[in-house]
């Protein structure tokens, strides 16, 4: 190296090797670029990949891993329900502060018309300089990202799971992305520390929710639902020309989620994430598993006549169910999210591997892409071409521990939402209430039918047209009477309490670093 001299192209440009003047005249060579491993290729674990290839281009060499993929020819694809991979459905609410953050390249591939509509309203986080929340197909995302990975920003995508390596290697990052019950953080534990659940416990014992997510496809348009999901706490819809209706459950509903083989119930539903499509004589059943969904073909089920009221308050009836699935939300501390994994190597948690979120304010996604996000930007202002030491991610942390503080808070308070006189009260409690009597039908109208209407008056200068009062009045006054008292005693989305300022991610350098073509000598 005597006789050559170091210069910097651009303020995070990549270190080129320039001879000394009179001297004979060599091909540059590069330093070497910033080496990133991810494990896991979920949305969040895509979107950091293109993210810091858009941002860093050929300084950084960026390889995928997951295990939900397979090789087909020369391209590596999505496995299916073949290769007993259940895919992802849901319908998913990106705000506008996160999808206008995407590189450019990705938003339009994503916003293609006809795959998101925009049927939230405007809010903080989805401010009218950005625009409306976009709903989307988590699916669609996987597709657009896992194929643009690979014909726009040339990542290396491996089928298969991540297996932490015996040594780093060179590795300068590991973004740990493989979602809320994350093998590879756990395999890092005692660098990450082991996550808690007392911070979300109710007396002593960690609060979980069981929610069934309901597929459908919808009669009337995305938006006119909004007010009726805003009203109650029982059913949410959210929707993209049909979509998912999710129902919280009480315990003892719960315990009616059995998938029946044919010598009695088996693991299925619950367990695997596997849906139950619709089959003859009104049964659900699970393909992979042979299985039937009990409360459809139980005379004496609780459960199936209160799944059928909900679907009706949305206008959508049995015939238009195209699935049932059935999850547990739950929600963990975690004490940090970057560590430094061996002298030259830091790793990162990163979406529902840092924080999995109760998803009732829809903000899971929302919290990984501003993770993917921000460690990428910090990335790209950190980078000098060499070694990154601890003080490079105080930024990053910082804003995952705000995160976690902000997206925490507010899906807490989702789950034990306080009553008139500020007691917290869980759904669960609240919808017990509403199954027992007495009940007074026509006020339980009334109040519901004025819950919907005062929120449809409050939105309307933040959305488009709603339907009018009679539709709605309608679709209270369907309901069966015990349902009703359940959507009233579960109380109206909390918006106060959980809107407020959100986190906000920094913003790429603007300033590019100069090309420089692989080769080319700047003297002579
Ligand atoms: C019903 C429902 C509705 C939701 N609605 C919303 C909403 O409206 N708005 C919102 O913001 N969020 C919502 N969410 C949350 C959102 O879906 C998640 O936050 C998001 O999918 C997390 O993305 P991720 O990439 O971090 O994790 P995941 O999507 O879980 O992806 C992890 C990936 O890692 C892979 N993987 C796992 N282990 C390994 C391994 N060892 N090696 C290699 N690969 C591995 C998996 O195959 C997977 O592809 C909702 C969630 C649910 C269940």
């Amino acid at each position: 190296m005597a006789d050559e001299k170091t210069v910097l192209i651009g303020r995070c440009g990549p270190t080129v090797m320039l001879p000394k003047q009179g001297s004979k005249i060599v091909p540059l060579r590069r330093s070497t670029p910033l080496r990133v491993d991810v494990a896991g290729g979920g949305p969040v674990g895509l979107a950091f990949a293109c993210s810091i290839k858009s941002l860093l281009g050929e300084q950084v060499s960026v390889r995928v891993h997951d295990r939900r993929w397979m090789r087909q020819g020369n391209r590596v694809v999505w496995k299916g329900l073949a290769e007993g991979n259940n895919r992802r459905e849901q319908v998913v609410t990106l705000q506008s502060n996160v999808w206008a953050a995407l590189p450019a390249a990705v938003q339009e591939r994503l916003f293609t018309p006809g795959k998101f509509s925009e049927m939230w309203p405007l809010g903080p986080d989805s401010p009218a300089s950005k625009g409306r929340p976009r709903n989307i197909k988590i699916r669609w995302i996987e597709d657009c990202l896992l194929d643009m990975a690979q014909d726009v920003y040339g990542i290396e995508v491996v089928p298969g799971a991540y297996t932490p390596p015996t040594s780093f290697d060179g590795l300068h990052v590991l973004a740990i992305a493989d979602g809320a019950r994350s093998a590879t953080r756990e395999a890092f534990k005692d660098q990450f520390g082991t996550p808690s659940r007392e911070l979300f416990s109710v007396d002593g014992s960690p609060l979980d929710e069981r929610v069934l997510g309901i597929r459908v496809t919808a009669k009337s348009p995305d938006e006119h639902t909004v007010p009726l999901t805003v009203a109650q706490n029982r059913f949410l819809f959210n929707s993209l020309g049909g979509g998912f209706i999710n129902m919280r459950l009480t315990a003892e509903e719960a315990s009616e989620i059995v998938a029946l083989g044919e010598s009695g119930p088996i693991s299925c539903i619950g367990k695997f994430g596997c849906t139950m499509r619709p089959a003859s004589n009104g049964r659900f059943v699970c393909d992979r598993h042979r299985a039937v969904f009990k409360p459809s073909v139980d005379k004496l089920s609780y459960l199936w006549p209160r799944i059928l009221d909900g679907l009706r308050f949305f206008g959508v009836g049995v015939a238009d169910v195209v699935g049932i699935n059935s999850f547990t939300l739950g929600m963990q501390q975690m004490s940090k999210f970057t560590a430094q994994l061996a002298p030259s190597t830091f790793g990162f948690l990163l979406g529902d591997a840092a924080n999995s979120l109760h998803f009732w304010p829809g903000r899971g996604l929302n919290t990984g892409l501003k993770s993917a996000l921000s460690l990428a930007v910090n990335l790209q202002k950190r980078w000098r071409g060499k070694a990154f030491r601890a003080a490079d991610f105080a930024q990053h942390e910082g804003i995952m521990q705000q995160l976690q503080y902000r997206e925490k808070s507010r899906a807490w308070t989702t789950m034990l939402m306080p009553d008139s006189e500020g007691t917290p009260r869980g759904i669960e409690d609240r919808i017990r209430e509403g199954l027992q009597g007495p009940y007074d039908r026509a006020a339980l109208v009334q109040t519901l039918f004025e819950r919907v209407i005062g929120i449809k008056k409050r939105m309307g200068d933040r959305m488009g047209p709603l339907a009018t009062d009679e539709w709605y009045y309608g679709r209270v006054n369907a309901l069966d009477t015990r349902t009703l008292k359940v959507m009233v005693e579960s109380g109206a989305w909390i918006t106060r309490e959980i809107g407020g300022e959100e986190v906000e991610v920094p913003s790429a350098e603007t300033k590019v670093a100069e090309p420089v073509r692989r080769g080319l000598s700047l003297v002579g």
